[in-house]
């Protein structure tokens, strides 16, 4: 019998058929389909027609179709719906992907015949579409080192390698260092600590066989003990600690790992001609290169800067007040904060609760796109991974566009946050392709037979979720490597944080935001108070934010330094720190940056995102209204349909007449009147 994840998909629109699929099913199709690629890029590099445009980048656009198909069936349930043995067969997957796309840059047959149409470029005749194809293809060999030669290829690899094993030492010292320290409450230093901090405490005094209840370096529990707790020598010694993981001296300490990994990425970035690695990594960024990044940061700093100085200014009396005769410290900040939102907002999660039902967001969710884009949701009766899933097919004037699922619900087997994936990406060559999209997040699930019931950051990210969707549904391209999400890594998130915006239009929260048990609609006072909070304390955030992103750029600029913390003290002092706040991730702990390469010289990527979402809603404002549907027309036409076929530079442009300015992220942080 065929293995089910290789057959024909004979399901609606072809979708994986979850019910046939067993978990021994995984492993034979994973070797038979990358054996089964192997073979056609071989077939593509042996090709005894001379390189043109289809022989050799459609076929590769076209190539690997059955692993395609095992994979995202592989990762929708590894990620969402795990287990012992979909847990082990990822760590058997993990190193021999990177083995297999490893292999492919390093195939030099393959990468002649790219070269060679990348040299004959202009007398191929190629169409927009195909050119940038051809010439994202030849950037992401080069960049992968496959033109070096010799000693310099040998080196390139001895560099990768030795980075690779540095990233993980990073991420192991630095779990180390978390699990190991924790801090012993007596019952008296429980007092002032809110109810549900007081389980967490206790909780993680259980799981590590304490008598009684202790704060640990887990987010989640040392972030709101620093927020409640009136005892200020406590939250000292518990700042104290948190702020130096992966600076304790000894075998976890992150410090010379971080040095050596600066000055092996400047030496990547050199031996593939690049000045240093901050050009070699923005290169392929919408922000192009690290002076438009500082200009950016800069430009959000000073305004931030003096709005987090006059929140300091009003606690440092507060502070007084509670008899401290000292100045403001790092461990004050959040308890003083926390003080001064209960005093200004008082908002209380439970009384919004109740008005914001998922099933009634989801629908909040389509009947904007419906509005927007004319996009129509209809159920769909399908097998999936996961009972709790749910699917609807997508059309627009009665033709099929997409199918979509949304897996909401939190559960053991699903790992913590919320993503978006495609599980189809959208493609017309070689073969059409229409997406097939979902959204997991981790909402509680309620108890048989009541309504399921948000909180606002809930809903918020459902809305951001079905942005990324949107993106995926509406892609219009025609090849599938620069369809739906596949755009820059600091343009990505603009369809999603734009679509957030949605949730606080006042007709959406209206008409959608209706009690569970009532049905009233919320009041407009509740109302502006969630919407007024969402701009409390932007000050610190945005400091301890744009100082570590304004580090990790001036890191990765020019010479490696040899100290990287002298480096960042000098940085820091540059630009005026204020001494009540600490990066939000001081390098000994700045995983985004030495975990991996995913966000080195690329922390700044988030607010270059919100730059443009927060830009580009007000392109509606400025039109008319949130449905204004020039506008809309636009959004779609010029960049949630184009994936990245063009430069995003080029998309925003087209969209809005010109690039972002920060004037509407200052607005929307609350930063100037
Ligand atoms: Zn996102």
């Amino acid at each position: 019998m065929t293995n089910p994840l290789l057959a024909d998909w004979d399901t609606p629109f072809h979708i994986a058929p979850f019910d046939r699929i067993s978990d021994d099913d995984f492993a034979p199709a994973f070797e038979e389909a990358l054996s089964a690629h192997l073979r056609e890029i071989d077939a593509i590099a042996n090709n005894p027609e001379p390189p043109s445009f289809a022989n050799t980048i459609e076929a590769m656009e076209g190539a690997g179709e059955a692993l395609d198909k095992v994979l995202s069936v592989f990762f929708s349930v590894a990620g969402a719906d795990s287990n012992p043995e979909r847990q082990a067969l990822q760590r058997e997957f993990s190193p021999k992907l990177a083995a297999h796309s490893s292999a492919i840059y390093a195939n030099e047959t393959l990468f002649a015949r790219i070269a060679d149409l990348w040299a004959r470029r202009d007398t191929l005749g190629l169409s927009e579409e195909e050119a940038r194809v051809l010439y994202l293809t030849h950037r992401g060999f080069v960049r992968a080192g496959a033109a070096l030669e010799g000693a310099e290829a040998e080196r390139m690899k001895a560099v990768k390698s030795r980075l690779a094993v540095l990233g993980t030492s990073f991420t192991q010292n630095l779990l180390k260092d978390e699990a190991d320290w924790f801090m012993p409450l007596a019952e008296a230093d429980l007092e002032g600590l809110p109810g549900f901090v007081v389980d967490a405490a206790r909780a993680a005094g259980e799981a590590l066989e304490q008598d009684g209840p202790v704060v640990t370096l887990s987010r989640s529990l040392i972030v709101p003990f620093l927020q409640f707790s009136p005892r200020r020598d406590l939250r000292e010694k518990a700042f104290r600690a948190w702020a130096a993981r992966g600076e304790n001296g000894g075998e976890t300490d992150n410090r010379e790992i971080a040095a050596e990994v600066l000055a092996l990425r400047e030496e990547r970035a050199k031996l593939l001609g690049y000045p240093d690695f901050a050009h070699f990594k923005l290169e392929t960024e919408m922000a192009g290169t690290p002076e438009r990044v500082r200009e950016l940061l800069m430009q959000v700093w000073e305004p931030a800067k003096a709005q987090a100085l006059r929140d300091q200014a009003e606690m440092e009396e507060m502070l007084r007040d509670d008899g401290v005769n000292d100045a403001l410290q790092p461990w004050d900040w959040r308890y003083y904060a926390e003080k001064r939102r209960r005093a200004s907002y008082d908002l209380d999660e439970s009384e919004l609760k109740p008005y914001l039902q998922l099933d009634r967001m989801i629908e909040a969710a389509f009947t904007c796109a419906n509005r927007l884009f004319g996009l129509e949701f209809a159920p769909l009766d399908v097998p999936l991974y996961h009972p709790d899933c749910r699917a609807w097919e997508v059309t627009r004037n009665g033709e099929h566009l997409a199918v979509f699922i949304g897996d909401y619900f939190a559960r053991a087997s699903k790992r913590s946050g919320a993503w978006c994936s495609a599980m189809r990406s959208q493609a017309k060559r070689p073969r059409v392709e229409t997406p097939i999209v979902i959204n997991v997040c981790n909402f509680s699930k309620p108890s048989q037979g009541k309504p399921a019931l948000l909180s606002y950051d809930d809903a918020r990210t459902l809305f951001h979720e079905f942005g990324h969707a949107l993106h995926q549904m509406l892609s219009d391209v025609e090849f599938g490597s620069v369809s739906g999400t596949s755009v820059a890594r600091d343009f990505v998130e603009l369809p999603s944080q734009l679509y957030e915006h949605w949730l606080e239009v006042p007709e959406v929260l209206e008409e959608f935001a209706t009690h569970a048990e009532t049905g009233a609609a919320m009041p407009k006072a509740l109302l502006d108070k969630v919407l007024a909070a969402a701009t409390f304390d932007m000050g610190f955030q945005t400091v301890e934010y744009v100082a570590s992103a304004l580090v990790d750029l001036e890191f990765h600029s020019g010479a490696a330094p040899a100290d990287p913390m002298a480096k960042q003290a000098e940085v820091l002092q540059g630009i005026g720190m204020p001494q009540a706040i600490t990066m939000r991730h001081a390098t000994p702990h700045f995983a985004h940056v030495f975990a991996g390469d995913g966000y080195s010289s690329g922390y700044y990527s988030y607010m270059w995102s919100e730059v443009m979402d927060a830009d580009a809603f007000a392109a509606f404002e400025e039109a008319g209204g949130a449905f204004d549907p020039e506008t809309a027309h636009k959004l779609e036409e010029f960049i949630l349909s184009k994936g990245g076929s063009r430069e995003a530079e080029e998309l925003y442009t087209a969209f809005r007449g010109r690039m972002p300015g920060v004037e509407a992220l200052l607005k929307g942080r609350g930063l100037v009147a």
